[in-house]
């Protein structure tokens, strides 16, 4: 074992394993209920969930996450996590806790509704936008359509006052509509929306991508298509929606490291935990050579930092010679490690490399000034701060027109951050 490095921060908890009341084609977890043959249906136990939040809240960070994924996580039922939230309060010590649901929306209702605004929970509500698309891929396990009723319950969530992500899935058809998409989740009041581009080998040949990926040049088209649109709901400078992607580069545009794995240095930030308490390396990877350990025998802690979950960490450090030479690498960091292993034509670049290239030349010039702009205001707001320690108050220092910018862009300020002032 390695040197404790690594804080325990997060964890993604699979309390119903890949069990799911929907069937939608493009699903990468459904088939991995061959990895659990033991049972038909998978629930955590009392048992596994004590353990874990117990592990989490006392080997943890002072704030720390918890994300109920699946599969489909309601399925475990209401009290499942009502008995969650107890546990938080039993072990955790004036703890910071987040606690966030992923849900495809069926079970929801007024009770689920008034927990989850009662305990801040962030829900992720899978809609993939407006029927024709939502229903191409996301069906009921009969064959019929699941949009009408998944909209009904992004209306009460949001009515009841949850903070809801609106989860959308890229693929072949969706990429289509970028603009129907944002619209459409900004009609319901979704302003919180995460895209995720669907990358999938075809079981049938495993040299091809399966037939619903996003085409590995259109999600690039599809994000530069959002980023204007995000660009132009603008109001006094400041986003009036959010888009997960751009927040995390413009985290890394600022020289801060970004809350995405995928834009991050190395991966192996984080662990899965499976309904039976097996713990593996990533969403990703729940496979047998990517199993650390079991959460009723091994310290959390300890699989996080052990030897096995470094070297899936590193993967993502080895780049393609492509990469090491790209102005992108610094924000795109050569994205999931999912999808460069995954890609048929070469295993270390990633499939949607054309993509990241074409958003990042539409995009960067903004996003640079947008982190410049971020920077300057925090500058002036330090200041004040940082004199207050060494010389006692004093107001913050006035900036010339013609001073350098204090954000170190080597302009100056007037045509810096100044520029609006
Ligand atoms: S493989 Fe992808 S999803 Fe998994 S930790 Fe790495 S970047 Fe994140
Ligand atoms: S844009 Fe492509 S070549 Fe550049 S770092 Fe990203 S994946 Fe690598």
């Amino acid at each position: 074992m390695s040197l404790e490095r690594k804080k325990l921060g997060s964890v993604l908890i699979k309390p119903a394993g890949p069990d799911c009341n929907m069937a939608c084609a493009y699903c990468f977890y459904l088939e991995k209920s061959e990895l659990f043959p033991e049972s038909r249906t998978h629930r955590m136990s009392d048992e596994v969930l004590e353990e874990t939040v117990k592990q989490v809240m006392t080997q943890g960070q002072k704030q720390v996450s918890f994300s109920w994924q699946g599969g489909e996580p309601t399925l475990m039922g209401l009290s499942f996590y009502e008995k969650a939230v107890r546990l938080q309060q039993k072990y955790g010590h004036g703890h910071l806790v987040g606690n966030g649901l992923q849900t495809n929306g069926l079970l929801i209702d007024v009770q689920w509704a008034k927990f989850l605004r009662r305990y801040s929970f962030l829900v992720g509500l899978s809609l993939d936008g407006p029927e024709h698309i939502h229903d191409r891929y996301r069906l009921l396990r009969n064959g019929k359509s699941s949009w009408s009723r998944v909209v009904d319950k992004a209306r009460l969530l949001l009515d009841s006052g949850v903070e809801v992500n609106a989860l959308v899935v890229l693929n072949d058809h969706s990429v289509l509509f970028p603009e129907e998409i944002y619209e459409f989740h900004k009609s319901l009041g979704l302003n919180y929306m995460q895209f995720i581009p669907c990358v999938e080998l075809d079981p049938d040949d495993p040299d091809q991508v399966a037939s619903f990926s996003v085409p590995s040049e259109k999600y690039g088209e599809f994000l530069s298509k959002v980023f204007d649109l995000w660009l132009a709901d603008f109001k006094d400078e400041m986003p009036t929606t959010s888009v997960r992607f751009f927040d995390s580069v413009l985290f890394s545009y600022a020289g801060l490291i970004p809350p995405e794995c995928t834009v991050l240095e190395e991966c192996g930030v984080y662990v899965v935990i499976e309904h039976n308490g097996d713990v593996y390396s990533c969403d990703f990877f729940v496979e047998p050579g990517w199993k650390l350990g079991n959460v009723m025998e091994d310290s959390l802690a300890a699989l996080l930092n052990s030897e096995r979950q470094d070297e899936f960490g590193w993967m993502k450090a080895v780049l393609h010679p492509e990469c090491q030479e790209c102005q992108w690498l610094r924000y795109c960091r050569a994205g999931c490690t999912k999808e460069r292993l995954h890609n048929p034509r070469d295993r270390t670049l990633n499939y949607l490399c054309p993509s990241y290239k074409m958003f990042f030349q539409h995009a960067d010039k903004r996003l640079s000034q947008m982190a410049d702009e971020w920077k300057c205001q925090q500058m002036l707001v330090d200041t004040p701060r940082i004199m207050n320690l060494e010389q006692g108050v004093q107001a913050p220092q006035k900036i010339g027109r013609n001073d350098p910018c204090p954000c170190g862009s080597g302009k100056k300020y007037k045509k810096c951050c100044g520029r609006a002032t």
